[in-house]
């Protein structure tokens, strides 16, 4: 099961009711937070998962709404008794930025590691995800990242009684771990049936559309994209700032044929902006606008 909270769904400047846009994730107890723009350490707070379980940050660019709030997040990290490193990931720009907030929260009780990733792309995993980092284009360095947690195969019993396994070992073999029986090493992949899906959810923010997003989307459980300007008339302020419309991200999820697709990341000069979804649903029926506090859980696809 992977959870995951929208902290806040703003672009920009926070309103009294919507925070900025950040992401937190959750899998099996440990988390990864995404995006960290002024005031998210409250969001945080609100939804009380914790600060101590959050193991890495991921940054997708270096605008104020998306990194401000990095001191305040590192201080109640430590006030939560974190002692284990914490790694940061971000783009070209990583160290400079980091170093730059740090002048104001420099003593911490943990070590920070920090991965600037290749504009190009890159793989790594975090919290038991496989994560790719893919460049968008919003005029600065900027990364959407793809996320994807594995299942393992199912366990086959009946492979497991004609290798005469005793069933006290079967456990330890549905859980990745080869066993020896008789003075052979019996692998786990021996007693499995074949691969299943496991889950994906894919995020971008903020960007225009790219085929970046559509390779890293295809076929994804779910797609979260930037919902900057629900309003029709507002492309070309869209392609000055480099971001979307409602339209342009539902037309992304229509072609990535992704299950679902929430936006977030809203304009301030949206109050409401549930009124503009039809201008996403005409074309990408499974579109949901995000709330602040709004919780997701995906789960595996039976069986
Ligand atoms: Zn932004
Ligand atoms: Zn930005």
């Amino acid at each position: 099961m992977l959870d995951l909270c929208f902290l806040g769904t703003g672009g920009s400047i926070p309103m009294p009711n919507r925070a900025l846009a950040s992401l937190y994730i959750r899998v099996d107890g440990q988390s990864i937070l995404l995006d960290c723009g002024e005031g998210t350490q409250i969001g945080i707070m609100r939804l009380g998962w914790g600060f101590r379980c959050i193991d890495a940050l991921l940054l997708t660019h270096f605008h104020a709404d998306h990194c401000s709030g990095v001191p305040g997040f590192l201080l109640a990290l430590a006030k939560a008794g974190r002692e284990e490193p914490l790694h940061i990931y971000g783009p070209h720009g990583l160290q400079r930025v980091i170093d730059g907030l740090r002048v104001i929260a420099p003593q911490l009780p943990y070590p920070i590691l920090l991965h600037e990733l290749p504009m190009a792309g890159s793989s790594f995993s975090a919290i038991g995800l496989d994560i790719q980092a893919f460049p968008l284009d919003h005029g600065i360095p900027c990364l959407g990242y793809a996320f994807h947690l594995n299942r393992m195969p199912e366990f086959d019993p009946c492979k497991a009684r004609a290798l005469h396994i005793p069933i006290e070992m079967w456990k330890v073999l549905q859980h990745g771990t080869s066993v020896v029986v008789n003075g052979r090493s019996i692998l786990p992949s021996e007693v499995q049936k074949g691969e299943r899906r496991g889950i994906s959810f894919t995020y971008a923010s903020d960007t225009r559309p790219t085929e970046s997003i559509l390779s890293h989307a295809f076929n994804t459980d779910l797609l979260i994209l930037e919902g900057m300007y629900g309003e029709e008339d507002k492309l070309p302020l869209a392609i000055k700032n480099h971001h979307m419309l409602f339209r342009e991200s539902a037309a992304l999820a229509r072609d990535a044929q992704a299950a679902r697709l929430i936006l977030t990341h809203f304009s301030t000069s949206m109050e409401t902006p549930e009124e503009y979804l039809p201008n996403a649903t005409e074309i990408f029926p499974s579109t949901e606008c995000a709330t602040d506090g709004m919780c997701v859980s995906l789960s595996f696809p039976d069986p």
